[in-house]
């Protein structure tokens, strides 16, 4: 038990994560009343979309994306289901995505079909006459979920008081609410994603002796160790902890505290998944994303973004094998998308991330049918203050990059 006024908390979709771990061929989008038999609380929709089938809904959201025509401009996230991810406009990971939607002023709304950070920088980064959508509310992330603004608050006051305002500078991933953006923006930091994380700390580094990395503790100790920090330079902040469970002298010595957020997609691969597919093809390259933990990392032959998966896989040699730590939608359309390659996923267990799982086709159909007959459902907006903050951290970003 932990003391403290604190107690640890599961974000519920971390929780949800293991009811959608199923075999490959169920993986395949049913009616939305019979994914919601699962027990799981997503957004509340109107019941005529419940109980439309795949094939409905498909049909359906072809003829009203034909009619919305280029007032709409659909963005889908690499780990969506096909059936949602054949819509979209433009594929990606976040950053890119949210890149995207800016460079279509064109069009009026930005249904994003990814999860709701993703949605709140596409927010931040449009025009001021744009409407960002997120087909289903509930659609978040477990590990965004995991430095909730009160505990960064009160986290970055601690170490303020003990480091002084020189001592140290956040830097969040782009896996964030916008909050925690805006609070890099205020504070001289800046945000990163998993592409150019590296470069991003390197900037950090020459402006202040200590960064605050939140919220992936793994994407975090990755990137300090491919910058040649040594294990005892880093230290893990709990926020369920006094001085997040660390000694004042072991967060003075600190070159790099690391939020204790995870993925819990990303911490589903082990060092034994990747001795078992070397077992079974001796010629593998195992490529994993920065997201898992530290040990998978140094154990793949080379790890990289989305983007970086998807572009070395494409540009590998006919005949290759790629056993891959990430995403299984993703995984899945690669190996569909190189079919001269043997391309699979290192977990023999299907999990797709909950989150990004929950933008059902039946809620895309949902926001699309409200946008032709002129109701926004789902808008996102981020207040000027945070808005403007977080713009900041972002173009810091862009700067370094
Ligand atoms: S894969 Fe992990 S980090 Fe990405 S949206 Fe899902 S839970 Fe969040």
């Amino acid at each position: 038990m932990v003391t403290g006024a604190k107690r640890p908390f599961v974000p519920i979709t971390e929780i949800e994560h293991s009811a959608f771990c199923r075999p490959e061929d169920e993986l395949k989008a049913k009616a939305l009343a019979e994914e919601l038999k699962v027990n799981v609380r997503w957004q509340r929709i109107p019941t005529d979309y419940l109980h439309l089938s795949a094939e409905e809904l498909d049909q359906r959201i072809g003829r009203v994306r034909q009619e919305l025509g280029s007032k709409v401009t659909i963005l889908g996230h690499h780990y969506q289901r096909e059936e949602v991810i054949k819509y979209a406009d433009y594929q990606g990971d976040s950053f890119k995505l949210s890149r995207d939607a800016a460079s279509h002023p064109e069009s009026d709304y930005i249904v994003f079909c990814g999860v709701h950070f993703m949605a709140e920088t596409a927010g931040v980064l449009c025009g001021p006459h744009q409407k960002v959508i997120l087909p289903n509310l509930a659609a978040g992330c477990s590990m965004a979920d995991m430095a909730p603004m009160h505990d960064v608050l009160d986290a970055w006051d601690d170490l303020i008081e003990l480091l002084g305002d020189d001592g140290i500078i956040p830097m969040a991933y782009m896996n964030t609410i916008a909050g925690l953006k805006a609070l890099c923006g205020r504070h001289g930091g800046i945000i990163c994603t998993s592409a150019n994380a590296v470069a991003a700390l390197e900037w950090s580094y020459r402006r202040s002796p200590r960064v605050l990395f939140l919220p992936d503790q793994h994407l975090g100790r990755n990137t300090g160790l491919k910058l040649g920090l040594d294990l005892e330079e880093m230290v893990t902040w709990n926020p369920f902890k006094p001085l997040g469970g660390n000694t004042p002298e072991r967060l003075e010595k600190a070159k790099l505290i690391l939020w204790q957020g995870h993925c819990s997609v990303h911490t589903r691969f082990t060092t034994r998944q990747i001795e078992a597919a070397r077992q079974r093809f001796p010629d593998v390259k195992i490529i994993a994303h920065p997201e898992c933990t530290m040990e998978v990392v140094q154990a793949a032959d080379m790890d990289g973004s989305t983007e970086v998966i998807r572009r070395v896989i494409s540009e590998a040699p006919a005949g290759s094998v790629w056993g891959v730590g990430t995403e299984i939608s993703l995984v899945n359309r690669l190996a569909k998308q190189n079919p001269d390659k043997t391309v699979f996923c290192l977990d023999p267990v299907v999990c797709p991330c909950s989150t990004m799982y929950r933008i059902h086709p039946a809620y895309l159909l949902w926001v699309l049918e409200g946008l032709a007959e002129g109701v926004v459902v789902n808008q996102i907006v981020v207040d000027d203050e945070t808005r403007h903050y977080s713009r900041i951290a972002l173009e810091r970003m862009l700067q370094v990059v």
